[in-house]
């Protein structure tokens, strides 16, 4: 279809008295600040940029766009921008201002507004004894995230936060507002779970909480050198332990900025994170066999459900950063070798960490009536990740992070996951390849025109690239 570069000065001021929220041009006083991403390597230059204050405000937006014959960027907080195509001509639809969240503790349920951060769920949730299925970090997106599928630290019990979803509030291309849930819509509803976000602009999504109030979490950190050895003790250990238990394998090499703490400060670590489900005496005595290697310093203890998301260490304010993954159809030792050959004690890599997830669990069976990704097949995750302040560096990551997925090529399961996939390909790359097709038909029948732009786009059936 076709795009405008720049939208008419009259025109916006229509859009501007239509809605609650704001919408900036280039040259207007706070363009540069709505457009910019939480990962402040990216620098999208969109047409315009609405930060919607309401539903309503986003059907407007989109209806707007559409008599404007522009393409449509949704996007939360950017934490998933690197992926995204280039925005010029298009409009990046905000919906950060919508972070409205209720609790419903009888039924367990939680509705979040498109903006709303996992703190903003995870918190209020937590004063009625109930977890949601969050990733690693408080301020990742609750949408952006669910929607690509979402693996956090309870997802060997309770499977992947898409498959959560009760139901999904979102403005088609055409400008409707629909509700998606198990009675209304079964497509967008499917699509919605795990699919990204192509079927339209999500305004809520509602979701199951689960009963976790406290867990036994930590971190064990052992100097690099001993990678080798904590690594494959981890790796032999992740096979004896419970669904209960959710726990990463990582290298780490903390720059030597003051805000890292003093201990940590320019060192190198193999590290062990894990989650554990129960009481302290069980998650003590299923951590047991990997304290007795004589960790430098182990944090774990009995936290309250949201601390969850400080187990990761992941950067608490907005950074420039570029990272890349792949799932592991299987983890053998060689692979654990193969690994340190490119990020252990000896390899010459600046990436800042390289983790493998252990999946499993709930995560390999398929949810009754679940969505895109019904289940993982994949045993293990890993993603490597570096700092990237300059493009010098964003070059580094990328061809580290590469060297990485390369030594591990024997092992790769048969698609990547969609929300560690920072660079830009396809949803077929992101999927299994018959949730790809139906969602290409779903793609065909709501938005034909590819108005809506997601982070890894999908073909409408019948539609070549
Ligand atoms: C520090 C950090 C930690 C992370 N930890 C985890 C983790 O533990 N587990 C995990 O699974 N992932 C994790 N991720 C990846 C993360 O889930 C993805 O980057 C995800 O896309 C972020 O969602 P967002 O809404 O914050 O980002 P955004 O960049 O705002 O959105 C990403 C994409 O989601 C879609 N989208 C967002 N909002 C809407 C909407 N309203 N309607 C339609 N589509 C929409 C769009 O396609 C958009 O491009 C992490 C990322 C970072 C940077």
């Amino acid at each position: 279809m076709s795009t405008s570069n720049a939208v008419a000065d009259g025109t916006t001021q229509t859009l501007r008295a239509a809605i609650a929220g704001e919408v900036f041009v280039p040259g207007d006083l706070g363009y540069d600040q709505a457009r910019q991403a939480w990962n402040l390597a990216v620098d999208e230059r969109p047409a315009v940029v609405v930060e919607a204050g309401s539903a309503a405000d986003v059907t407007r937006a989109v209806r707007f766009a559409r008599a404007q014959g522009m393409r449509i960027a949704p996007q939360g907080t950017g934490h998933g921008a690197p992926p995204l195509e280039p925005l010029d001509g298009a409009m990046l639809l905000r919906t950060s201002r919508m972070r409205g969240v209720r609790i419903d503790p009888v039924a367990r349920t939680a509705r979040a507004e498109a903006g709303a951060q996992w703190q903003d769920v995870t918190v209020p949730a937590a004063e009625h004894g109930l977890a949601a299925l969050a990733g690693s970090s408080p301020d990742v997106g609750v949408t952006g995230y669910t929607l690509g599928g979402g693996l956090g630290w309870l997802a060997r019990r309770y499977g992947l936060a898409a498959n959560s979803v009760t139901a999904a509030e979102l403005v088609t291309a055409d400008g409707r507002l629909l509700r998606a849930d198990a009675g209304h819509e079964p497509d967008l509803f499917w699509a919605v779970r795990g699919g990204g976000g192509s079927v339209g602009v999500v305004t809520a999504l509602e979701m199951r909480l689960y009963p976790v109030r406290e867990l036994y979490a930590g971190v064990l950190f052992f100097p690099i050198q001993r990678a080798a050895e904590v690594l494959h003790a981890w790796r032999a250990w992740t096979g004896t332990v419970p669904d209960e238990v959710t726990s990463i394998g990582r290298i780490m090499r903390f720059p030597p900025l003051p805000e890292v703490p003093e201990p940590l400060r320019s060192r190198a670590f193999a590290l062990i994170e894990a989650a554990c489900l129960g009481d302290v005496g069980t998650g003590a005595e299923l951590i047991q066999p990997l304290r007795r290697l004589g960790p430098e310093l182990d944090t774990f203890a009995t936290i309250p459900a949201p601390g969850l998301q400080q187990v990761h260490m992941d950067p608490d304010q907005p950074v420039p950063s570029w990272g890349d993954g792949a799932f592991l159809a299987d983890f053998p030792a060689a692979a654990i070798d193969a690994l340190l050959a490119v990020a252990g004690p000896d390899a010459d890599t600046p990436l800042a960490s390289v983790e493998v997830r252990h999946l499993g669990g709930a995560l390999a069976r398929p949810a009754p009536d679940g969505g895109a990704q019904p289940s993982v097949g994949a045993s293990h995750l890993v993603f490597a990740a570096d700092l990237t302040p300059t493009p010098e560096a964003v070059a580094a990551a990328r061809r580290h992070a590469q060297a990485v997925k390369d030594a591990l090529a024997a092992w790769h399961a048969s698609y990547d996951y969609y929300n560690f996939e920072e660079t830009p390909v396809g949803a077929s790359a992101v999927l299994p390849p018959a949730a790809y097709r139906r969602l290409q038909q779903i793609k065909a029948g709501y938005d034909p025109d590819q108005v809506i732009i997601s982070a890894h786009p999908v073909w409408p059936a019948l539609v070549r690239p």
